[in-house]
């Protein structure tokens, strides 16, 4: 017998009482009933991203609420300015050159935050740029974006601040109608403890003036038709009616924690666990650390292919499941992530694991100082 625990940064683990909901039967969504339970879920996640605009839900995971923000804002040949700090940062270059728009890109050295004087000397440059498309939180690296600073020169300099949030909301701060995003993307898969699938985003006034003017050609993501089906709790295509169904629940738990509880909870656990790497002596490698994942860079004395080895004893012979690396970063970082259905116990399981596996390949470990140090972090918090 393995019991399987999932530690990725998406998918996360599901609560038992949402797990529960999928086991119901299926309702059909030209009804009554599906309106009714529609309506509590657009009131649920309202509260959650903080606005007072309708929050649509797509079917799709997160990359299509993506594309639908760029085919809903744009016409050919506009310019946007994207942050790239890693491969989610690479997915709005890709998607918007897709769709014909000059891209105008701020390429990060890997780990590390966009700068917003950097940022705004590009803005300078390119006064024509309708939109910032960035990350809130680059899951690949583990760096935390100055969210409120990018915001701020995005309303300074005319543009739209246009916010992947899929790694955020629900587990940091970002008050969106008080701090003014335009667009605020999140997905099923992550904070919001649900199976993959579902794909949310809202606009602001500012933004959906945007989409009056878009040239781009949509049919399936076209936010202008799905946002007059769901001010009546409709949608235009048939819903991922199961997901939603499970949403109202893991939205129910959300908000009974409370916002401040929730963030408090994720930058406990953060602290937990690179209380954790510093113990076990891994150097980090994200340089603006996030509450979201932890990244840390497996130890010098390993090959490419030994670090690669770390995730997998830990799925195969333990049955943690942790992310490393992708790309050039393959089998050189750690992706240990604390977010979603996760508590401190979550996380020294995790840890626990992480030094089990360090052991069987070779690494000096003295066991518990890893898990040792989340308990005593955790007291300390
Ligand atoms: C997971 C994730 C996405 C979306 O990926 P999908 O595979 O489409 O769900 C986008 N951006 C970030 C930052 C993510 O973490």
């Amino acid at each position: 017998m393995k019991k399987i625990r999932l530690l990725t940064p998406g998918p996360t683990a599901i609560p038992e009482s949402v797990l529960a909901k999928f086991a119901e039967p299926v309702i059909h969504h030209r009804t009554s009933l599906f309106e009714t339970e529609f309506k509590v879920l657009q009131d649920h996640l309202k509260w959650l991203f903080q606005t007072k605009q309708l929050v649509l839900t797509l079917t799709c995971t997160g990359t299509g609420a993506m594309e639908s923000t760029v085919a809903g804002l744009f016409s050919p040949g506009d310019s946007v300015i994207v942050v790239n700090g890693g491969k989610f940062g690479e997915r709005w270059t890709k998607l918007s050159k897709t769709y014909g728009l000059n891209v105008d890109e701020i390429l990060l050295e890997r780990g590390t935050a966009v700068s917003l004087q950097e940022l705004e000397a590009r803005m300078r440059a390119n006064p024509g740029a309708k939109a910032v498309l960035f990350q809130a939180s680059e899951t690949s690296t583990g760096a935390l974006m100055p969210v409120k600073g990018i915001v701020d020169l995005c309303r300074t300099h005319g543009m739209l601040s246009v916010c992947d949030g899929i790694t955020a909301v629900g587990i940091l701060n970002l008050p969106m109608d008080e701090w003014g995003i335009d667009v605020l993307i999140t997905g099923s898969q992550k904070a919001l403890m649900l199976p993959p699938g579902l794909s949310f985003l809202a606009l602001s006034e500012r933004a959906w003036k945007a989409t009056e003017s878009s040239r781009l050609p949509k049919y399936y993501f076209d936010l202008v038709r799905e946002r007059k089906m769901q001010e009546k709790q409709q949608t235009a295509w048939t819903p991922g009616i199961s997901l939603i169904h499970g949403g109202v629940e893991s939205l129910r738990l959300l908000r009974e924690e409370g916002l401040p509880a929730l963030f408090e909870r994720h930058e406990r656990l953060a602290r937990c666990t690179r209380a954790a790497a510093t113990a076990l002596g891994l150097e980090f490698f994200s340089r603006s650390p996030s509450p979201v994942l932890t990244t840390v860079k497996v130890p010098e004395s390993f090959s490419v292919e030994q670090g690669k080895q770390i995730q997998k004893i830990m799925q195969e012979k333990y049955g943690v499941i942790i992310t490393g690396g992708q790309d050039e970063l393959q089998g050189k970082i750690l992706r240990l992530s604390h977010f979603g259905y996760c508590d401190v116990f979550d996380v020294m399981t995790g840890i626990g694991a992480l030094e089990l596996a360090l052991a069987d390949l070779g690494h000096p470990v003295r066991f518990g100082s890893g898990t040792g140090a989340v308990l005593t972090a955790f007291r300390e918090t």
